[in-house]
């Protein structure tokens, strides 16, 4: 009961609108593609992260 950690969900909103949002990989994955493909930037697993903001676990 104490592995909320691995199966919280993350939301980014991107500067330009662009939102994603799932669990901490599927969100560092996509920003960084997203910032590499929209945004011509190289963004660390750790830039991506800065953005996320912690879903309310409400289920
Ligand atoms: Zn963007």
């Amino acid at each position: 009961m104490q592995d909320s950690e691995s199966t919280r969900q993350w939301q980014v909103t991107c500067v330009c609108g662009w939102r994603t949002s799932g669990a901490r990989g599927e969100v560092v994955s996509a920003v960084i593609a997203h910032g590499r493909d929209t945004h011509s930037q190289d963004l660390t697993e750790e830039q991506a992260m800065s953005q996320a903001v912690p879903m309310p676990a409400d289920e």
